[in-house]
């Protein structure tokens, strides 16, 4: 085959799978809020779901953000979105790898759902981020049952993500789009300590 034929057979290709894209593109018509789900042991679920928060306010909408861990770390993202109007619901004593008052944990928790709720109610809100959610169901915190439904009857068009490690199967299952970020390797396994800007 010469160049011109492989360069005819290249565009015949190209063709055919941008006509394909098109139809599912033209297919893919209805509209509501998602809820995204990013899991897995790989460094990236935060910062991917402050990713989409950065986005939607980048457009104009209105977001929030309740923190179920960390409650004492400064937050590089939460300096930024803060004083573009973000709201930041974060976890305060409570709980973190150290503590081992679980009553006190789950208050604290208790506390950042119920705000988490006020939003999940709020049709004027257009997007939340529940970073590390997962864990307060996997440890039972907070009552899986309630949350999926908290979230399930949010308003229509409200998008919510969701992140941490070891996703509950009923939040995955609920999920329009899940993610799981797999570690291939991860700085901090070769004796680096956390970075300013990188991990906070
Ligand atoms: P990030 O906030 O950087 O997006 P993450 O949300 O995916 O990370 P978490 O499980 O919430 O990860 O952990 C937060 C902290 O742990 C960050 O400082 C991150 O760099 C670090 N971390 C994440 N994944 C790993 C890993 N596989 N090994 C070691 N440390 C990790
Ligand atoms: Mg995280």
């Amino acid at each position: 085959m010469n160049e011109q034929d492989k360069q005819q057979k290249h565009q015949q290709r190209q063709q055919k799978l941008k006509e394909k894209v098109d139809e599912r593109i033209a297919a893919a018509t209805d509209d509501k809020g998602l809820l995204l789900v990013i899991t897995g042991n790989g460094k990236g679920k935060s910062t991917s779901g402050f990713g989409v928060v950065t986005r939607s306010v980048g457009h104009g909408l209105k977001a929030a953000v309740c923190q179920f861990i960390k409650g004492t770390w400064e937050c590089g993202e939460r300096n930024l979105l803060e004083k573009a109007g973000v709201p930041f619901y974060v976890m305060k004593t409570g709980f973190t790898w150290e503590t081992q008052n679980k009553e006190q944990d789950i208050a604290a928790a208790e506390v950042v759902w119920q705000q988490a709720k006020k939003l999940l109610s709020d049709p004027s809100i257009n997007t939340v981020l529940l970073d590390e959610l997962t864990y307060m169901l996997s440890y039972r915190y907070l009552d899986i049952d309630e949350v999926l439904t908290t979230i399930a009857n949010r308003p229509q068009g409200q998008h919510v993500v969701v992140t941490g490690r070891a996703a509950h199967r009923r939040l995955i299952e609920m999920a329009d789009t899940v993610s799981e970020v797999q570690s291939i390797k991860h700085a901090f396994d070769a004796g680096i300590k956390v970075q300013k800007g990188i991990d906070w």
